[in-house]
């Protein structure tokens, strides 16, 4: 019989798109993920970390710790390097209401007009944290490295998405399909990279 992992989020959509990047060791482990819809009694658990791996830590705890099965969480934004790393842990309300995409990339490409292309590096930054129950907590980082444009391109992906130039592609990252993108994302690395903590913590 599979046993259960959580997904600290109710987003199915990100239930999905997990499932496809831990596919295999999902299988290998003989895991099935769910997300944060199979509990609605436990509540969501403020975000006031300041870094990624805070908050992406807090959440996976929580769920844990109230679920009593292994949790895995993330937490994610946009770094622009002239402006310090910022929108960072605000990038999802950037312009003052949350979850405002299109808000969001206007008031950036907006505060960063007058910069030059060589000074317009930024990446998508993630922090995947697996917790369990006993208290032990693993955490692993992804990059996906780019240059902001001058105006939105491509209707793929979300967020920052069609203002991100992709290192190494003529493409900002809402022209690349979804498995392209899972291939290369910062989501995709860190969770990779957490794929070998979750055989360590979780086998046998
Ligand atoms: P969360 O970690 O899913 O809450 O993401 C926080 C915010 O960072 C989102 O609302 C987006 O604005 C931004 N973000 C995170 N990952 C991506 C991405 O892959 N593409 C575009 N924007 C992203």
């Amino acid at each position: 019989m599979s046993r259960r992992i959580v997904l600290a989020t109710r987003n199915a959509h990100k239930v999905g798109e997990l499932r496809e990047i831990l596919g295999d060791v999902l299988a290998e482990l003989e895991l099935d993920l769910v997300g944060m819809s199979e509990f609605p009694d436990v509540a969501d658990v403020v975000e006031d970390g300041v870094t990624f791996a805070d908050n992406a830590a807090l959440k996976a705890r929580a769920v844990a710790a109230a679920t009593g099965l292994p949790a895995l969480a993330d937490d994610s934004g946009l770094a622009v390097d002239v402006l310090g790393g910022a929108p960072g842990i605000f990038s999802a309300r950037w312009a003052g209401r949350h979850g405002d995409d299109r808000a969001n990339l206007e008031l950036l490409l907006a505060q960063v007009s007058d910069v030059r292309d060589e000074h317009r590096g930024a990446g998508f930054v993630c922090a995947a944290v697996l917790a369990l129950p006993n208290g032990r907590v693993r955490v692993a980082e992804g990059h996906f490295r780019g240059t902001l444009t001058r105006a939105p391109r491509g209707s793929n992906g979300f967020g920052y998405d069609p203002i991100l130039l992709v290192e190494g592609d003529t493409r900002t990252a809402a022209e690349l399909t979804p498995a392209e993108k899972n291939a290369i994302s910062h989501r995709g690395k860190a969770f990779r990279a957490l794929a070998s903590c979750l055989r360590e913590e979780l086998s046998g």
